[in-house]
């Protein structure tokens, strides 16, 4: 097998590690990036509908404090473009289409103050978590042996049952999985990166603008200026560490360095075999951080048909098996693409059908909203992020209840030359594209303190 030598090697090209590698040979250290998939970007993905348009079917959406994210467009001399957001939004429930301006939608004055004062508790509790340790808040025990659906089900906290139905679905779709899955503490720790449930629940605040070309556009670009640093195909199955430096085994080729920054999906990195074995809190704790499952539909149409109707193309249906859609129609206008999710269970129930029978379902679901013009796309194309083997689930990994009480003190902590990053281990904009280049650039500065 062959050998190198480098100052740092960086395990997975996902934004997290390339913005780390970005960095690190910006201080002029020797890097080498090893990546399992044939492609770098890990969760952002471009990808080409049957007609030849190029759509993004991982992350996508940059927003309002995505600094890092909308600095590195600049440097990388990537545009970015404002999210279509003109017309009315479609509320469906219970078999009846409601039409919305602005971000709240038309439930009725009980649901409304029922979903404010859930978000505004909520939101309080995420206040009193310690950015850097929230396993450290006052009530972190108790809250961390809840999860978010039993929080969500009791009647003095969502007293209205189309805000619970409202809720659960939002919930579903931020963790993509069920929120009977999810510690009541992890999830405050979401919220807290991005300042509130607020954040992540106003599309105006966190799809406000698209990367022409896609945002895997900026990874391809990160990794091009990386150059022969970055080695494809190379899935790291083994991280050996003495007192003066690693040893990284990858398929391909095999990397002695001074440190490793691991920039995987946690539970791949706890895949990896470690000699010494990591610290008991760093193994479970990569064993328990869960990846949510996710299937991405991108319909093509000749034109953005809806825009027509006075729809924005961005609709909830928390019954239906397609809860969200949002226009992706490129910045010239024309092909017109919706994007649409199913999320958690519902996705790894659906995942389970005859595609041509998911197909059926998932144009039914659209055409509910947007009438019979959404059966008929001139391109389709699912991704179903579950059966990804490097990524295993999207669109990002959630703390089961007990995980972060016991463990959480692992997520970034080095063990001995090993670094950590993803942006699961990222404080703020967790779960986003902004918080895993914010993850890696933590990441590089550890190991530039350290060395
Ligand atoms: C469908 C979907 C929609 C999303 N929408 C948005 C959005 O609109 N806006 C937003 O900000 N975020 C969005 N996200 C989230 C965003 O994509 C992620 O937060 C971000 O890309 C994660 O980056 P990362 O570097 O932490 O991890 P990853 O992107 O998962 O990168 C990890 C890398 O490690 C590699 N790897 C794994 N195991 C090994 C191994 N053993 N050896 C070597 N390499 C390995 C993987 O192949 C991968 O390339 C979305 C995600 C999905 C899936």
């Amino acid at each position: 097998m062959e050998q190198v030598a480098a100052d740092v090697c960086v395990v997975g090209a996902g934004f997290a590690g390339l913005a780390a590698a970005r960095q690190l040979a910006g201080a002029g250290r020797e890097v080498v990036v090893l990546e399992a998939g044939d492609r770098v970007g890990g969760r952002v993905w471009n990808r080409e509908l049957p007609g030849g348009t190029v759509v993004s079917a991982g992350g996508t959406w940059l927003g309002q404090g995505q600094e890092r994210m909308f600095q590195l467009c600049r440097e990388l001399g990537l545009e970015v473009y404002p999210q279509y957001d003109e017309g009315d939004r479609i509320v469906r429930l219970d078999g009846i289409n409601h039409r919305y301006r602005g971000n709240i939608p038309t439930t009725g004055p009980a649901a409304l103050a029922a979903l404010g004062l859930a978000f505004l508790r909520l939101n309080l509790m995420a206040r009193r978590l310690p950015e850097d340790a929230p396993w450290k808040a006052r009530r972190a025990r108790e809250w961390d042996a809840r999860t978010l659906g039993q929080w969500l089900s009791h009647p003095l906290n969502v007293p209205s049952a189309t805000a619970h139905t409202l809720l659960r679905a939002t919930m579903n779709l931020l963790f993509c999985a069920d929120p009977a899955e999810v510690s009541l503490l992890g999830a405050l720790v979401l919220a807290r990166g991005g300042g509130g449930f607020g954040y992540y629940t106003d599309s105006r605040k966190t799809e406000s603008h698209l990367v022409d070309g896609g945002a895997p556009e900026l990874a391809r670009r990160m990794a091009g200026r990386l150059g022969a640093a970055v080695h494809l195909s190379s899935p790291v199955r083994g991280i050996v560490q003495n007192t003066t430096d690693v040893q990284v085994l990858s398929d391909a080729l095999a990397v002695r360095a001074r440190r490793v920054i691991v920039a995987t999906p946690p539970v791949l990195s706890g895949r990896i075999s470690f000699d010494p074995p990591l610290p008991a809190a760093h193994s479970h704790l990569r064993q328990r951080l869960v990846p949510g499952a996710i299937i991405r539909v991108i319909t093509e149409y000749s034109e953005p048909f809806w825009r027509g109707q006075q729809l924005s193309g961005q609709t909830l249906a928390p019954q239906s098996p397609l809860p969200i859609t949002i226009d992706q129609t490129p910045r010239s206008g024309r092909p017109g693409v919706l994007s649409s999710y199913a999320f958690g269970p519902g996705a790894v129930r659906l995942g389970r059908l005859d595609p041509r029978e998911r197909q059926k379902v998932f144009l039914g679901a659209l055409a509910e909203r947007f009438g019979a013009q959404a059966r008929r796309p001139t391109a389709y194309l699912e991704t179903d992020w579950s059966e990804q083997p490097w990524s295993l689930g999207g669109m990002v990994a959630h703390f089961p209840p007990g995980a972060l009480t016991n463990y959480g003190s692992a997520l970034r902590e080095p063990v001995g030359r090993i670094h950590w990053a993803g942006t699961e281990s990222a404080t703020l904009m967790h779960g986003l594209m902004e918080g895993a280049v914010r993850s890696g650039e933590r990441a590089a500065r550890e190991v530039l303190a350290a060395n």
